[in-house]
């Protein structure tokens, strides 16, 4: 399998520390509001991923954190804790916003088939380990106490801006213009790694530690929770390419300077889905969540089909109408899998190229949109319909598309609509009222109760097999 490395820039083959099996980190959701689609894109791609390197045959062992503290509105590290803004928002406590977005976000992850990972990790839950790992860089001498704060120093590294050739200038340009400055950093790029003083004093959550009581800044999170359950050694860190800096950038800082090694060779990003207006974003409050796409009439596994249509490493501009089409080409494919007459065996021997095809595309750098094509093309191939319903369950174990249940769903409804109409209980009860008029030959009675079914677009039709009820 070749990916694209944002630390190399290239497209490397994939290598483990361990044969066969992948330890995968993914920054997960600050809980301070819903999800929104954008966010969604990213989780989307990486649960592809994972399933994709599962295919390959890999295990992967997948955390995420739980951003509840720490992820402050602005890169500058003089803003308000995002969490404290979202609670002041909604009149409750941090804790009661942070349990409400989480379950809202496995929620909606659970209605895209986004697999949850198997460890999950709320920041808040972490503090003894985030106070060891800042204990440790101060004893190593990456970081320093300024106006009551931790800040890593990254002067103190051969190479801080690994993602990108950022230089301090750039930095300065990134940092919105209104923000002022921290003036306890030594150097621009310095960042927090626990507060105990910042303008906003109002900060909910606050514990002890040899530092004063605080709390802890954002990218200590990632290091300290993947360090906790995936060890020394990374294969693998995702997120959205907007993580890349600051925040990837200073969890390699910290982690590689904590550790004494390197930490993570391969790193995973997806980048924007955006609106005609840019990015969409949480805090611009601008943003559609999948309630809302499920409001207007749209199953969220269409926009899942919408992600997989188009690569992870290109910017992907929503639209309705965009979304429409990509639904529209959904109901197709589950349509054409509806139509297949799976019987016998399916054989295995002809399914091994078509399944190579589909390999062979995730393995491209996750080309989801050509394993779709591949799909698409093992539906047209000559081989029989049980070997194609076959190669359809295989690649919607990565695909996550549902599509054989869907399939399954539109034959029934077909059959049920050449057969009749389901008999709910009302209609049972206006089906004995006609039975009971026509046995007493009341036909006045029995042609009313005729012309309430019509009022519905509904006729009773006798049959051999006993009174159905069709469309009219
Ligand atoms: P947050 O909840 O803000 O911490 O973000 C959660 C994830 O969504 C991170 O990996 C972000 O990089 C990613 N993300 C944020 N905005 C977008 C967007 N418009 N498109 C794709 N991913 C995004
Ligand atoms: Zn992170």
């Amino acid at each position: 399998m070749k990916l694209y490395n944002s630390l190399t820039k290239t497209r490397d083959e994939f290598i483990t520390h361990e044969p066969g099996k992948v330890r995968m980190y993914t920054c997960g959701p600050t809980v301070y509001h819903f999800a929104h689609i954008g966010n969604l894109r990213s989780y989307i791609m990486e649960d592809v991923l994972e399933k994709a390197l599962e295919f390959e045959g890999y295990e992967v062992i997948r955390c995420m954190n739980i951003t509840d503290v720490g992820h402050l509105s602005s890169d500058a590290d003089t803003g308000e804790d995002k969490m404290v803004k979202g609670a002041r928002r909604e009149h409750k406590t941090v804790m009661e916003i942070a349990k409400f977005y989480t379950d809202a976000f496995f929620a909606d992850c659970g209605k895209l088939n986004i697999r949850v990972p198997a460890l999950v990790e709320p920041a808040t839950n972490c503090i003894p380990e985030f106070i060891q790992m800042i204990q440790g860089l101060l004893d190593k001498g990456y970081a320093y106490t300024a106006g009551g704060n931790v800040y890593f120093d990254t002067s103190k590294l051969k190479k801080y801006y690994v993602f990108s050739e950022h230089d301090e200038e750039d930095l300065e340009t990134g940092v919105r213009e209104g923000v002022e400055e921290d003036t306890n950093k030594r150097n621009k790029a310095d960042f927090v790694l626990w507060f105990t003083k910042s303008k906003f004093e109002d900060q909910e959550l606050k514990w002890d530690s040899p530092f004063g009581v605080g709390y802890p800044g954002w990218h200590i999170e990632c290091s300290a929770i993947s360090l906790k359950h995936l060890g020394e050694y990374l294969d693998l860190h995702c997120g959205g390419i907007d993580n890349a800096f600051p925040h990837h950038t200073n969890e390699i800082a910290q982690s590689e300077s904590y550790l004494g090694h390197p930490w993570c060779p391969q790193w995973f990003h997806v980048h924007h889905l955006n609106t005609q207006s840019g990015k969409m974003s949480k805090s611009s409050g601008e943003f559609l969540t999948v309630s809302l796409l499920e409001e207007k009439g749209f199953d969220p596994l269409s926009y899942r089909y919408f992600c997989l249509g188009s690569h992870y490493r290109r910017n992907l501009v929503f639209s309705f109408e965009n979304l429409a089409n990509a639904q529209a080409a959904y109901q197709k494919l589950i349509a054409r899998v509806a139509a297949l007459k799976p019987e016998g065996e399916p054989d295995t021997e002809a399914m091994v190229p078509l399944r190579q095809n589909f390999q062979d595309a995730l393995g491209n750098d996750l080309n989801t949109s050509l394993a779709l094509t591949q799909l698409s093309n093992a539906l047209k191939a000559k081989v029989s319909d049980a070997t194609k319903q076959a190669l359809v369950a295989q690649f919607d174990r990565v695909l996550s598309l549902d599509l054989i249940k869907k399939a399954e769903e539109m034959r029934e409804k077909q059959r049920r609509e050449n057969e009749g109409e389901e008999i709910t209980p009302e209609l049972q009860a206006l089906l004995d009222a006609r039975a009971a008029a026509r046995a007493e030959k009341n036909w006045a009675e029995a042609d009313r109760i005729r012309d309430e079914f019509k009022a519905r677009g509904l006729v009773v039709v006798d049959t051999p097999q006993g009174v159905k009820i069709k469309k009219l």
